[in-house]
């Protein structure tokens, strides 16, 4: 069984936890850079992107999670997706820069910044997990704006990319974490073999 890192400091991190275990992963919650040895992959959750930043500064986190990153795969979502970002904007603040996209925070705006709703993915997502439309909880969501050459969208939600990979790291504006569709996970978890 795959050993998979969920970055604990702040966000929804049990719930990610128990998506990797419905998944048929199992996390371990990462509060240090010590926690991340042996892992095969790490998750960033949703949140609050600067509180995560901030914390992440404060336990001496950020170099050892940018190293993890260029060895091993990372899912980030919604925050964790700004966090994986090469730019971020509105406003603008440090990221990892581990994915080549630029994203743009609370980029929905204030009245319609979160819902749940149901979209079609990119065929290829679905012949890589299985068929079926995608739930999905958008909570004061980012939108990617930028998706670089190197970077593949693998699901779009009114036109705008809302699943990106790039090689071994995938980013998710939803939380895929919240609902029962285990896909998005499984997805990642294909990453770690
Ligand atoms: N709006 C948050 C941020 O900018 C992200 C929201 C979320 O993770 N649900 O960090």
């Amino acid at each position: 069984m795959k050993r998979v890192g969920v970055l604990a400091l702040q966000g929804d991190f049990e719930a990610h936890g128990k998506a990797l275990e419905r998944s048929g992963a199992a996390p371990v919650f990462v509060r240090s850079a010590a926690d991340l040895d042996g892992l095969d992959g790490l998750v960033i959750p949703g949140g609050e992107s600067t509180t995560m930043l901030k914390l992440l500064r404060e336990e001496g986190l950020m170099e050892p999670v940018h190293e993890f990153g260029l060895r091993h795969p990372i899912f980030g979502t919604c925050a964790g997706a700004i966090l994986l970002a090469a730019e971020v904007s509105r406003p603008a603040q440090e990221s990892f820069g581990l994915m080549d996209i630029g994203v743009e925070r609370n980029g929905y705006g204030r009245q319609i910044d979160s819902r749940v709703t149901t979209f079609a993915a990119e065929p290829e997502f679905e012949t890589r997990t299985q068929p079926g439309a995608v739930e999905a909880v958008f909570i004061r969501a980012p939108i990617i704006r930028r998706v670089g050459a190197r970077a593949r969208v693998l699901a779009r939600y009114q036109g705008d990319p809302v699943l990106v990979e790039q090689g071994p790291h995938l980013a998710a504006t939803f939380h895929p974490e919240l609902t029962a569709d285990t896909r998005v996970h499984q997805l990642f978890l294909k990453k770690l073999e």
